[in-house]
């Protein structure tokens, strides 16, 4: 009657084969792995350890994300997505080898007036149509010209922009639009260019360019709502699971769980499974969110609560305390939990809380 609580085990074979998904379609370009927010939840260090011999960079979004990386021995260049928000990161950037992301006029006019011990890398962002930040396309050509004048900085710049709805299949024009624009403000005026992420690396190859970010595609999750990653030959990387804590009989009629919000049709059997928001599993996963039991489905039953979640394993089951179970991973993927969660698998391996105990394979 041995049973543990939450594991999140980690198949890094599974994320190098991943990266060499992306990079099969796009083989022209070189591969920034994006491995901010803790790599999706699979830990940064251990993702870019096992990804340092195929990618030709990293990418992360916060300063402290990066500094972390090259204390733990990543070597690579690093982009800092977000760029630099003061002078200390700014020399540190340069020291490190951290790529700068540039994308708005703060940081242009910072680098203007600092002078560095080295030239930095930097990436001028293209606001092509997310419009959350980046230059305008109309202002491209007068960054890029004041750019140029800076012995701080490595010539000619790179230039790269975000997709907003490239994981959209009925929107292919709003992305056809984005890189007709950012391909308007760059060509013959920068160095190397970046525009997919990993929606932009599956459906759009014309836009593949000098380097591809691909992010949840490395953890094997489609960023298509409808599909899962193995329809592209993706792997899973997490297998999230937990064991059966109690089994319990139940009257038909009888609720289950906090606010009595499901009440059992017939007479069944509850599992009650160590797994909880304090995990990381969502609250909001409603009654019928599939999980495996000894490898077969069965639907939750009641509310998630911090601890513990309880499933209806039906009259006949024979699941017993320490059974393993199977929140999401190979077999039950990410992205059909998050479809009845009304989210999207980003989120639910990237907000794991630090409970469950990472293992990796
Ligand atoms: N590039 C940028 C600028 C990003 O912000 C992200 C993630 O949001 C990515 C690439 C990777 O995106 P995805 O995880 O959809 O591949």
């Amino acid at each position: 009657m041995d049973a543990r609580g939450a594991v999140a085990r980690i198949s890094l074979q599974a994320i190098r084969h991943n990266l060499k998904v992306a990079k099969q379609q796009a083989p022209n370009a070189k591969a920034i792995a994006v491995v901010k927010a803790n790599a999706y939840g699979h830990g940064d260090l251990r993702v870019a350890a096992a990804l340092e011999p195929d990618a030709d960079m990293f990418a992360v979004a916060r300063f402290e994300e990066a500094q972390r990386l090259r204390a733990g021995g990543i070597q690579l260049p690093i982009l800092l997505l977000e760029g630099f928000f003061n002078l200390e990161q700014l020399h540190h950037a340069v020291r490190h080898n951290f790529h700068l992301c540039i994308h708005g006029h703060a940081q242009l006019e910072a680098l203007e007036r600092t002078a560095l011990a080295a030239p930095v890398t930097v990436w001028v962002k293209i606001d092509s149509g997310m419009h959350r930040v980046g230059f305008a396309p109309e202002e491209a050509e007068e960054v890029f010209s004041r750019l140029a004048r800076l012995p701080g900085v490595v010539q000619p710049v790179n230039a790269m922009t975000h997709f907003a709805r490239a994981d959209e299949p009925d929107q292919r024009a709003v992305t056809e639009a984005q890189i007709a624009r950012f391909q308007a403000a760059t060509a013959g005026k920068v160095g190397a260019t970046a525009l997919c992420n990993s929606a932009g690396v599956l459906a759009f190859p014309e836009a593949h360019a000098d380097y591809i970010r691909p992010g949840v595609m490395l953890y094997g999750i489609t960023p298509f709502g409808d599909r899962q990653g193995t329809d592209f030959g993706l792997r899973p990387a997490m297998n999230f699971t937990t064991t059966l804590i109690a089994v319990r009989e139940h009257k038909a009629g009888e609720p289950v769980g906090y606010a009595g919000s499901w009440v059992s049709p017939r007479d069944t059997r509850i599992g009650v499974i160590a797994v909880g928001y304090g995990d990381g599993y969502p609250r909001m996963a409603p009654a019928g969110t599939p999980v495996l039991v000894n490898g077969r489905r069965v639907p939750l039953a009641g509310r998630v609560s911090m601890d513990m979640a309880t499933v209806d394993l039906g009259p006949d089951a024979t699941d017993r305390v320490g059974d393993e179970v199977l929140l999401w991973g190979e077999g039950l993927a990410a992205e059909e939990v998050a479809r009845h969660v009304g989210t999207i698998a980003y989120e639910l391996v990237t907000r794991m809380t630090a409970r469950p105990i990472l293992e990796y394979v």
